[in-house]
């Protein structure tokens, strides 16, 4: 499984796809990790947001509750076969 759109950090992590985005997490630039949301070639075309944010957001941003419910999966050893299903 390979992202669908350019994406130019080396840092990131890709954990596969949710609702047309690319989705990734970074550990670059401190602070812990970030989730990214790619749906463009273009270097602007990403949302990208704080795993420390996420529980300010998680109540009214779908796009957010299934990017991290795939990276969770995606980080976890004992259900990763999921994404082969
Ligand atoms: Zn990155």
């Amino acid at each position: 499984m390979l992202p669908r759109h350019t994406h130019d950090c080396n840092a990131c992590e890709f954990h596969g796809y949710f609702g047309g985005y690319d989705v990734y997490t970074c550990g670059q630039g401190g602070l812990g990790s970030t989730m990214i949301a790619r749906w463009g070639n273009d270097g602007p075309e990403y949302q990208s947001l704080p795993v420390q944010l996420y529980e300010r957001v998680a109540d009214t941003s779908p796009l957010w509750r299934g990017v991290k419910a795939l990276i969770d999966i995606n980080t976890d050893p004992d259900q990763s076969y999921v994404m082969w299903k």
